[in-house]
């Protein structure tokens, strides 16, 4: 070796540069997985060594772990994570439309969704057909032969939880050549895994993580479907961080104990409310009553950790109850360690017309609950003596 290629030789600001790394000696494995917080990794000198990494836009070892934990949960071949939810719903749309095709998508769909189909996507040429979630039933009548190439949906629906017939609208839309785009975030990534669906979409944010701490999103389907998106990804650039793959990684390890907690809690909040005299309305999946109950019973493994209801307008509008809150935070969003509440209409209602509003149940009234894992007798202490008068 010449003189400065060793190590002992080097000056402070080389070996503060190259500290040493720690090779792990054979079969001494880690139990947590390290973090590859590195956008560059050095190319092995054989250049023809397959699946190298090089770029963590491109790809990662911590992101391919997260995707590939998920690709197993949710009985899918392949998987893309990203820096937030919207961006796995604009990405994958990127990926699979072009100038003239056009979408279906239902009207109760998440609001961010639901503008950049209809305001965003026009401008590239691409066209859309909105139907009420009521209009399930008769889907193919919507299709435009020759130009519609997916149907977009959700379930449970935000804010006020309808339950879309997942069997009958991949079956229609199978028939018909078109693929299916379920964003089942409020669901969460344990359920719906069984279904023919071709992508499934989440958001990270909620459930998977579940700390309230990190945004993330991701798009989960067949080889074929996700290399599309992963191609045109590289260019649109909302690469999830390292370090927030591993702290859903982290999340991921109590998934299973802080969803059926949260959907226990829920249910019997939802009971709670039900019986409140100043409620108006709940909606909850898991009260017998509910529209939507019969089907969520036979494609859901539970009811899920959110509940929405109306209160009688004697109590105040939504907002004034929510400033209340204690234990229950004021904020939009669902699915973290703490209990979450926002006015619905506001949040999520705002940018349609009157008459869908009203048939979609927001009101001034109308509320959101997002239940988290505190016991469920002080939310239901706090939720008390926000509904009092
Ligand atoms: C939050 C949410 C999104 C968007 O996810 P972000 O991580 O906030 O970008 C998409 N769909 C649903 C149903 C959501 O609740």
């Amino acid at each position: 070796m010449t003189k400065n290629t060793q190590r002992s030789s080097w000056k402070r600001s080389t070996r503060l540069t190259h500290a040493k790394q720690i090779p792990l000696p054979e079969k001494n494995e880690s139990i947590v997985s390290p973090i590859y917080q590195t956008a560059k990794f050095a190319l092995a000198p054989d250049l023809a060594i397959p699946d190298q990494f090089i770029y963590t836009r491109i790809s990662n070892p911590t992101l391919r772990e997260l995707e590939d934990c998920l690709s197993e949960t949710m009985n899918k071949e392949d998987t893309i994570v990203f820096a937030s939810g919207i961006a796995a719903i604009t990405s994958t749309l990127l990926s699979l439309l072009s100038q003239d095709d056009h979408i279906l998508i239902f009207r109760e769909v998440y609001k961010p969704t639901r503008i950049f189909v209809r305001d965003i996507l026009p401008r590239f040429g691409v066209k859309h057909t909105i139907l009420p979630l009521s209009e399930l039933p008769r889907l193919e009548e919507h299709i435009q032969t020759g130009k519609t190439r997916l149907v977009y949906f959700e379930s449970p629906t935000n804010p006020n939880l309808q339950i879309a017939d997942i069997k009958t609208l991949t079956e229609t839309a199978k028939k018909n050549n078109l693929l299916t785009i379920m964003d089942s975030t409020f669901a969460g990534i344990h359920q719906h895994v069984h279904y023919s669906l071709d992508l499934v979409i989440h958001s990270l944010t909620k459930f998977a993580n579940g700390h309230g701490d990190v945004t993330a999103g991701s798009v989960s389907g067949s080889k074929t479907l996700i290399a599309k998106i992963r191609h045109l990804s590289i260019f649109l650039g909302a690469t999830l961080d390292p370090h927030a793959a591993f702290l859903i990684l982290r999340g991921l390890k109590t998934y299973d104990l802080r969803v059926e907690r949260q959907a226990k809690s829920a249910l019997e909040i939802a009971r709670y409310l039900k019986k409140h005299p100043k409620i108006k309305k709940v909606y909850y999946p898991g009260l017998e009553d509910h529209p939507g109950y019969e089907i969520a019973k036979n494609q859901m493994e539970d009811f899920g950790g959110i509940v929405a209801f109306e209160v009688d307008p004697s109590l105040g509008r939504a907002v004034d109850i929510c400033k209340r809150g204690q234990l229950l935070k004021f904020t939009a969003s669902v699915g973290s360690t703490e209990s979450l509440i926002c006015p619905s209409l506001q949040f999520f209602g705002d940018d349609l017309p009157e008459a869908d509003r009203l048939e979609m149940g927001l009101h001034d009234y109308s509320l959101r609950l997002s239940v988290g894992l505190e016991d469920p007798e002080d939310l239901i202490g706090d939720l008390e003596q926000m509904l009092r008068t």
